[in-house]
């Protein structure tokens, strides 16, 4: 992964592993071991972390502290393999939960249709708690695409407009050959004039401040 990113000429690539909630994901220790790994490798800068699974409708995640405290990153991101959608409202608390946590940084395809969401005081939250919401491509993608996910991703981007709230364009590569690819997030960026100045992507100071902060 870290040369695929150095080919495609990236300076920094963050490695977030599904917590535990994922069947089939790694064992906890796993995480405990992430000392061991340069920071610098084939010339790109390595962010290690977690995309944690919120679990409940008050934004609870699957790890808890004494992981994510030693994490480069953790991102978080409702998945219905360990997420039982409720009511609209049970759903965007359980989103805004995980944005209040000041350990999660970023929220992982908050418009892939896993649960209906209320994007509004979503993207309020993100914005008072210093959290970016992530612009999924995989998503997007035919093969997984659920069909209410471009409407959504769509409207978060109005709204993050609307608001003047950064956002993250994730690739969600599996593998390294999908490492930045953002073809199918383009399209909604030119139809929603989305600024070039609140796409967090290539601003790798203002990044690395945003998520200390
Ligand atoms: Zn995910």
């Amino acid at each position: 992964m870290a040369q695929a990113a150095t080919d495609k000429g990236l300076q920094l690539l963050g490695i977030t592993e599904h917590g535990p909630g994922i069947p089939g994901t790694i064992d906890p220790i796993y995480f405990r071991n992430l000392w061991t790994i340069p920071r610098k490798m084939y010339g790109v800068e390595l962010l290690l972390g977690s995309e944690l699974n919120i679990i409940d409708y008050k934004g609870n995640v699957d790890l808890g502290e004494e992981y994510l405290k030693r994490m480069d990153i953790c991102i978080a991101g409702l998945h219905s393999l360990c997420y039982t959608p409720g009511t609209v409202e049970q759903n965007t608390s359980a989103v805004i939960g995980a944005i209040r946590n000041p350990y999660i940084k970023i929220i992982t395809h908050p418009g892939d249709g896993t649960a209906v969401l209320d994007y509004e005081p979503i993207v309020l939250a993100a914005k008072e708690h210093h959290t970016l919401l992530e612009i999924n491509n995989s998503s997007l993608d035919p093969y997984r695409e659920k069909e209410t996910a471009p409407d959504n991703f769509r409207e978060i981007l109005c709204l993050c407009k609307k608001y003047h709230q950064p956002v993250i364009l994730g690739s969600d590569a599996h593998i390294s050959f999908a490492i930045a690819k953002y073809d199918l997030i383009y399209p909604l960026l030119a139809e929603t004039e989305f600024p070039e100045t609140l796409i967090m992507n290539d601003k790798l100071e203002a990044f690395k401040a945003y998520i200390k902060q």
